[in-house]
């Protein structure tokens, strides 16, 4: 059987699926005599709790950070927290109710009480008040958690995981997990994700699969239960490729990007779209150097609004936490066709109505997207960056454009951050005027696919010419090293986010010209890591 789920973190797991069995806590309502007592009772285990989730806070930053650990600080304060604690102590006094009553009564309400705001953080809390009351009922009931039995490990089946049942799984008894319920930017999700575990959420999980076994690709978020010889020897494969490339990982992670004689470069990855930040963080890049924002024109049957690109450009700066992310403004024309654009047929459609000049003439749907992005601006790192550029005059025209942007974001009171703006140098003309444009930007990066071809005078599609279009050829290294010195000269730091950026022949020379920042695929970031903390630029 195949089904398909929502993949929070790749990676693949084989292996016999468990379900997990939550100890419910069965909660009866009884009389008291003793009020206080029994408030003490409470108070007692409230402590008790505030020193487990202590213990989760310290287990789970050594895991996975002080980031994502932090839900345990929110739930000890949860704990404290005045209603919440009136609430119970109120209950105890005035309905002379035992102390798990009044935790689980307490715990329901305002549990139903966040599930039922408009907003989805305050949602998420309700799944947190009730983690926390059963933790404070376990306590006062001297009853276990829910936990993995059994020698072998195991694909845990759930309806659901709280943070404090994730930190607390025997991980040596887990491959991965599949829910039904979880949203990808929950505390389970990330803290799944942080802990390399490859999950699945939204899979509507039945208990007779329990002993079955199952696959999970957390790459694609396809779920196999009894897979057949062929799938279990090419997921087999494909889990051998994963590890290896993960041992890398584990060797590299939070390093710096810095030669033997003490350069440094940002060492960024190239993007699609949103799905592809989980790849990025996986493979811990130190920024977003690309961000080919086409494709969210490519992926629509329409213009994507407004409000569309705002929440996938904000997703992204957020899931990067402040690390710099760069959107290049769409780049449409040439090789990527969007039928709604209506384009004319042109004989030569690389060197025609394309990226910048489409954006320039068609102003509406520059406006669009320049305003989503100084909107998303607010809530992380993000730079900009205009393709084809070719004079002063587009650049001086667009800078005009932003601003006037900023101003009615300014007069609506939208707030808006301080954004890096800079350019491609992707076309010849860029290159050779490349120390006036630098006075105009913050920073260059080089297409060296295009450039490559404009250059050579070779059209990148036709494959007839693949044999002569050479990105290693003298002319195009000379304008990469002009477009660096240029680029320095007036304060600019200069990248290259083209294929050649990831060309391991060519790091040290790059190094070596003085380039700021690489940008590339990111499964190439790790090896490229690793080969410029083995150079040395001198
Ligand atoms: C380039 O031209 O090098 C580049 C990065 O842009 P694209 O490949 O998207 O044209
Ligand atoms: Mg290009």
């Amino acid at each position: 059987m195949v089904l398909e789920g929502k993949s929070v973190f790749g990676g693949i797991a084989i292996g016999r699926l468990s379900i997990y069995n939550k100890k419910e806590n069965q909660v009866k309502r009884g009389k008291i005599t003793d009020v206080e007592a029994e408030i003490t009772r409470f108070t007692d285990a409230k402590e008790t709790a505030k020193e487990q989730l202590k213990g989760f806070y310290e287990k789970a930053v050594k895991e996975v950070g002080e980031v994502n650990a932090a839900i345990f600080e929110v739930h000890q304060m949860m704990l404290d927290d005045l209603d919440y604690v009136e609430s119970i102590t109120n209950m105890i006094r005035t309905q002379e109710v035992n102390a798990e009553f009044a935790v689980a009564s307490t715990g329901d309400n305002f549990s139903k009480m966040f599930a039922a705001m408009d907003d989805d953080y305050m949602k998420e809390r309700a799944a947190d008040v009730k983690d926390i009351s059963n933790r404070v009922i376990s306590i006062l009931q001297n009853a276990e958690n829910g936990s993995v039995t059994g020698e072998k490990p195991v694909i845990l089946l759930a309806d659901d995981l709280a943070p404090s049942e994730t930190v607390q799984l025997d991980k040596s008894k887990v491959l991965s997990f599949v829910t039904r319920h979880g949203s990808t930017n929950s505390h389970t999700a990330i803290l799944a994700r942080t802990m390399n575990i490859p999950a699945l959420i939204e899979v509507d999980i039945k208990e007779e699969w329990n002993g079955k076994m199952a696959v999970v690709d957390g790459y694609t978020g396809t779920f196999y239960i009894d897979p057949d010889e062929d799938i279990l020897k090419k997921m087999q494969e494909k889990k051998e490729e994963d590890i290896k490339a993960r041992e890398l990982l584990q060797e590299l992670k939070g390093k710096e990007d810095v030669t033997v004689d003490g350069k440094h470069i940002k060492l960024y990855a190239n993007i699609g779209g949103v799905k592809d930040v989980a790849s990025v963080l996986a493979n811990d890049a130190a920024g977003i150097g690309l961000f080919r924002s086409e494709f969210l024109y490519l992926e629509a049957d329409n213009y994507p609004d407004e409000e569309a690109q705002f929440q996938a450009y904000k997703t992204v700066a957020e899931n990067m936490a402040g690390k710099k992310v760069i959107v290049r403004t769409l780049d449409i024309g040439a090789d990527k066709q969007v039928d709604y654009f209506n384009l004319d047929h042109e004989e030569n459609p690389a060197m025609g109505y394309r990226a910048i000049r489409i954006c320039l003439d068609r102003r509406d749907i520059f406006r669009t997207q320049l305003r989503a992005l100084l909107r998303a601006s607010a809530y992380g790192n993000i730079g900009i960056m205009y393709p084809m550029i070719i004079s002063v005059d587009e650049v001086k025209e667009i800078k005009k454009i932003v601003e006037s942007i900023k101003t009615e974001l300014t007069e609506k009171g939208i707030e808006y951050g301080e954004v890096e703006q800079g350019i491609m140098i992707e076309t010849p003309a860029a290159v050779m005027i490349s120390d006036l444009l630098a006075e105009e930007v913050d920073f260059f990066s080089i297409g060296t696919n295009d450039l490559t071809q404009y250059t050579l005078a070779i059209d990148r599609q036709n494959s007839k010419l693949d044999n002569i279009y050479d990105s290693h050829h003298p002319a195009v290294l000379r304008m990469i090293q002009k477009t660096i010195e240029n680029g320095h000269k007036a304060g600019c730091w200069v990248g290259i986010c083209g294929e050649l950026g990831a060309d391991m022949t060519l790091t040290e020379t790059f190094l070596k010209m003085g380039i700021d920042e690489l940008s590339v695929s990111p499964t190439f970031v790790l090896p490229i890591r690793k080969l410029i903390r083995e150079m040395s630029t001198k």
